[in-house]
């Protein structure tokens, strides 16, 4: 098998690489191989609508079969790619065929991080990454009364969220002093503890996990403190590792990513990265290599692969976005809040819609926007000025943000 181009990943950032090289003219024989039997589907409702039932598979596709087929782009499914061989162009799957490319798109997003403790291969254990993951716990949901969530990430959050409306006992147990640390300023981390709370889920912050317990299926969850939590269901969420070890192994720069310039270019000849697995240079983390998980980063960055391998020259500089859903709560989120020094609340948390601004140096880098889109259309336009706002103005939600823009 060979082909112009070999696209490895049909997930978000496979699927728009592959609709963006047609859009951008690209003639060429286009090739996705994704480890998944299924045709590229939309990830996120996986721990909201998915789980909760209420939105069928169907409706996830990105793309109808009959699109792929049109456009003549080649779908080998359930093949995982085990090498890369950069100097003979050619790609190994697991088993055992050689894809030759004349240029390869990485996309090959992340791989749930395990916990390192016993217990862990017990059945009633799970992840949410994939359709499969799901279906795997849907079909065990039934006979579950209490759960644990480990990781008070968004997507332990979110499936707890869903959890609690489908009616089952949760508890979740967050390593770190809050939940959301690692993405989100206090005002917002203790925000959505107060949410969950409410909704009645057992939320344990500081609790380290010592073991999952049980014989052949779990039964439970042993903390450090030697305290047992009984539960029919464990849901570890505790962050990916990007999937990129082949082309490590390949000798491409990088370690948990793989380092792409502006363009989602690799140190590989003609092979490019994007996604969740790709270490890039982002100005709005002032120039730093990060790795980014969004729909929109994977979608923005295989727009500008694409558009490069079609002969239009493209560099990756979007304002990230993200969102996320918990019961009624809409969050949305733009810029970077990551080394802020100051932050803004605007509007009371009570009212459960406000907004929390990020600030560095007095200038805005992020918001996060709880029930609130004015603000979060709005305030996109302050990160894009670098605005430095009056912060007593900033807080005062009658004040709209676009008074606030130095274009006004
Ligand atoms: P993916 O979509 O993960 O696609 C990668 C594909 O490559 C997968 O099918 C994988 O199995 C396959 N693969 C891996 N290794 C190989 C290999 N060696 N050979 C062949 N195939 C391989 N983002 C938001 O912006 N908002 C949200 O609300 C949101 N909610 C989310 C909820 C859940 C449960 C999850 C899991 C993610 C959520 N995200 C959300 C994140 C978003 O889905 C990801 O950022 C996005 O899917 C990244 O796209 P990608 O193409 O990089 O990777």
């Amino acid at each position: 098998m060979q082909f112009d181009v070999v696209i490895v990943g049909a997930g978000h950032g496979g699927a728009q690489a592959a609709i963006a090289l047609r859009q951008n003219g690209f003639a060429g024989s286009i090739a996705i191989v994704g480890d998944e039997p299924e045709l590229p589907y939309e990830r996120p409702p996986l721990s909201k609508e998915y789980l909760a039932g209420e939105k069928a598979f169907e409706r996830m596709l990105i793309r109808p079969a009959a699109f792929w087929a049109e456009r003549n782009v080649e779908m080998l499914l359930e093949r995982r790619v085990a090498a890369v061989d950069p100097d003979a162009h050619s790609l190994l799957t697991g088993g055992g065929e050689t894809i030759g490319y004349s240029t390869l798109i990485w996309a090959a997003g992340g791989a749930p991080r395990r916990l390192a403790c016993a217990g862990t291969d017990l059945s009633g254990v799970h992840t949410v990454r994939t359709r499969a993951d799901v279906d795997r716990m849907l079909a065990e949901l039934e006979s579950v009364e209490r759960a644990v969530v480990i990781g008070g990430g968004y997507i332990g959050l979110e499936t707890a969220a869903t959890l609690r409306k489908l009616g089952k006992e949760v508890v979740l147990l967050e390593a770190l002093d809050r939940v959301l640390s690692r993405v989100a300023g206090e005002p917002l981390s203790r925000f959505y503890e107060a949410e969950h709370r409410a909704r009645g889920v057992d939320l344990r912050l500081g609790a380290m996990v010592d073991c999952l317990v049980g014989d052949r299926q779990v039964s439970g969850v042993r903390l450090c403190d030697g305290s047992e939590i009984a539960a029919q269901l464990v849901v570890v969420g505790i962050g990916i590792d990007a999937a990129v070890e082949p082309l490590l192994a390949a000798g491409a720069a990088g370690d948990n990513g793989v380092q792409v310039d502006g363009r989602c270019r690799t140190s590989l000849p003609d092979v490019f990265a994007v996604g969740d697995c790709a270490l890039h240079p982002n100005r709005f983390a002032g120039g730093d290599l990060v790795r980014l998980e969004s729909v929109q980063n994977a979608t923005d960055q295989a727009t500008v692969a694409a558009r490069a391998i079609a002969g239009i020259a493209a560099e990756y500089d979007a304002l990230p976005w993200f969102w996320s859903n918990q019961y009624d709560l809409r969050l949305q989120t733009v810029g970077i809040s990551t080394g802020h020094d100051a932050t803004v609340v605007r509007g009371d948390p009570a009212t459960r819609s406000f907004s929390v601004v990020y600030l560095k140096q007095g200038r805005v880098i992020a918001l996060d926007c709880v029930n609130v889109t004015r603000d979060y259309v709005q305030g996109r336009k302050l990160i894009l000025e670098r605005a430095a706002p009056d912060p007593a103005k900033l807080a005062d939600p009658d004040t709209p943000l676009k008074e606030l823009t130095a274009g006004r």
